[in-house]
């Protein structure tokens, strides 16, 4: 008999792919889409997106309506799939700038002869005149059965890859708006879905959010004091013979580090883009197959690199932003087994990455794009609550009842009139062992006036001048150094006001200035300046409650509630 092949999601998911069962929200989406129904898509990477859109797009092109045009920016896995696909017995073909224009002509003719089930493109040739007219000849003959518009996050400024010509692609609704479409991302930021919602008129689309929690992952972010000393009791305290990734930012402290752990008797391997594409495929091909291995990396390392028993990953910088985070803490733990990502961060990581920012070429738009993301993810490492409540906040999503404010987007260090109940994931530090707080605020109002001390001081005598985070925690804790005579500082009326804190305690109440915004620090050695506003705390305005430092702080700490 030659029955007509099967319509049906789950059947075309076992004869097709050879799966058993959909994921999570798969079933939900594919019925939804195959029926013809608009779609935005919010999944973790690996969760399953590609066959949200294939099987509709084989469900469809079996019922007799079309192709399905699959815009995606990404050239490598346009090709990867599209050999999958025809590898299981699926007609799918991509038009991209690597084909020829022959190769290009032998696609255009296979789309419009109705056989093929899947055409990947690229953004660009999607727009072109020649291509929308393609699509309105099939448009009008009933064979355009869907638009998957991959990567969704490229429409949007806030995410990480904005690609200018996905903006363009609004074209496919404004001149077929009866085809339905399905956007998918990984990036699931509330500023991002927005962006994507209004750009691509995405308003009538049913969203589909998986969540984005890695459970088996602990979270812990330490203030950096000695960060080598630290991140050597962290591995041998805790993950001792197991694999784990190490992340740098700068390629010489991949190798100093590296080499510094081998000495230390812990296995470890430099990757970077500096190193010989040889020596990186060996370190990769290394890290995979053996057991245990360190791999100490610039972010250059990561992408695509499945390894399930990855058992934890640390910084020892800073990353770009929480979305950046996700990704690579992301890489702990494949397997469900617990895993841990660790971080450690200080004063100069807040500085050198507001240095980056501010020095980078880029418009004033992106900067502050930029500076919203750094202070996103400042507020993650600065929170004495649950950081899994704050992460999963991050990309919209509540964790456990009475969870935490949508977005995340409460400032940081700004904790008055907070409730107290909050949600607890029982599997980061903050959850482990609740960080006491002591209320910064007049310590911050004492360093704002000395970092003003300063530039008045200079003006009665040399030229004003401006100092780091040292020399104002010594001017501060009253410590008569030889730089403190020179300039005279021991005169000042903020000299010695704020004896009664720990260094430990001086250099958070910094930390959080800077992070702020209320302090900048510049230049190479990172002098301190007064924001505009600084004014706001100097007038009581702002209230900081920090986490108490993890050397003991005397005096006035006090444990949270709950
Ligand atoms: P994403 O695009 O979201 O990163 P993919 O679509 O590449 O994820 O899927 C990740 C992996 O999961 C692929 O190897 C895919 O074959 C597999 N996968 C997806 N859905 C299922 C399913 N229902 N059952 C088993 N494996 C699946
Ligand atoms: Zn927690």
């Amino acid at each position: 008999s030659t029955a007509a092949p099967s319509t049906v999601p789950l059947d075309i998911l076992r004869e097709v792919f050879g799966y058993d069962r959909f994921r999570g929200p798969q079933a939900a989406i594919v019925e939804h889409v195959s029926a013809g129904g608009d779609a935005l898509v919010l999944m973790p990477t690996g969760g399953g997106k590609s066959l949200c859109y294939q099987i509709p797009a084989i469900a469809r092109h079996r019922a007799g309506r079309g192709v399905t045009v699959v815009v995606s920016p990404l050239i490598a896995l346009m090709h990867d799939q599209v050999g999958a696909l025809e590898e299981a017995g699926v007609h799918a073909a991509f038009l991209n700038s690597t084909l020829s224009l022959e190769e290009a002509q032998r696609v255009e003719r296979e789309l419009m002869s109705g056989r093929l089930v899947l055409l990947y493109a690229a953004p660009e040739r999607v727009t072109t005149p020649r291509f929308l007219a393609q699509l309105e000849s099939l448009y009008l003959r009933g064979r355009l059965a869907l638009f998957a518009i991959d990567e969704a996050h490229c429409v949007s400024q806030w995410g990480h890859d904005f690609r200018s010509e996905y903006l363009g692609l609004s074209v496919l609704h404004e001149r077929f708006a009866d085809v339905p479409r399905i956007a998918l991302t990984a990036t699931a930021d509330e500023h991002t879905r927005a962006d994507i919602v209004e750009r691509l008129q995405l308003q009538d689309a049913r969203v589909f959010i998986s969540s984005f929690d890695r459970p088996n992952i602990r979270y812990t972010i330490v203030e950096k004091d000695n960060p080598r000393a630290q991140l050597l009791r962290f591995i041998r305290d805790e993950h001792e013979g197991e694999a784990g990734i190490v992340y740098c930012q700068s390629r010489k402290k991949v190798e100093e580090t590296a080499a510094w752990l081998n000495d230390e008797g812990i296995a470890a391997l430099p990757y970077h883009a500096g190193l010989d594409a040889a020596v990186r495929q060996q370190h990769q091909d290394r890290f995979l197959r053996e057991e245990g291995l360190v791999m100490v990396a610039t972010i250059a390392f990561g992408m695509g690199i499945d390894k399930p028993d990855v058992r934890f990953v640390a910084h020892l910088d800073l990353p770009k932003n929480i979305e950046s985070y996700y990704q690579e803490t992301g890489r702990a733990g494949r397997d469900g087994e617990p895993a841990e990502a660790w971080m450690a961060y200080g004063l100069a990581d807040v500085v050198n990455q507001r240095r980056m920012i501010d020095e980078s070429p880029a418009s004033e738009d992106f900067k502050r794009v930029q500076r919203g993301k750094l202070d996103a993810l400042l507020a993650l490492a600065e929170t004495h609550e649950c950081r899994r409540v704050r992460l999963l906040a991050y990309f919209g999503e509540d964790y456990g009842a009475a969870a935490a404010s949508p977005g995340g987007g409460d400032l940081l260090g700004v904790q008055a009139g907070r409730p107290t109940m909050r949600a607890r994931c029982g599997n980061c530090d903050n959850c482990l062992a609740p960080p006491a707080t002591w209320d910064a605020t007049d310590a911050a109002r004492k360093a704002l006036s000395c970092i003003y001390r300063f530039h008045q001081h200079g003006a009665h005598g040399a030229a004003p001048r401006a100092f780091g985070a040292g020399h104002l925690i010594d001017v501060l804790r009253g410590k008569r150094t030889d730089k403190v005579a020179q300039y005279g500082h021991d005169r000042l009326s903020t000299f010695g006001i704020g004896a009664d804190l720990t260094e430990a305690q001086w250099r958070g109440v910094l930390r959080q200035l800077v992070a702020l915004g209320h302090v900048t620090a510049e230049g190479e050695y990172g002098t301190l300046h007064l924001a505009d506003s600084a004014r706001s705390v100097l007038r009581g305005e702002v209230h900081l409650l920090l986490r108490v430092p993890a050397e003991p702080a005397r005096g006035r700490a006090t444990r949270p509630r709950g």
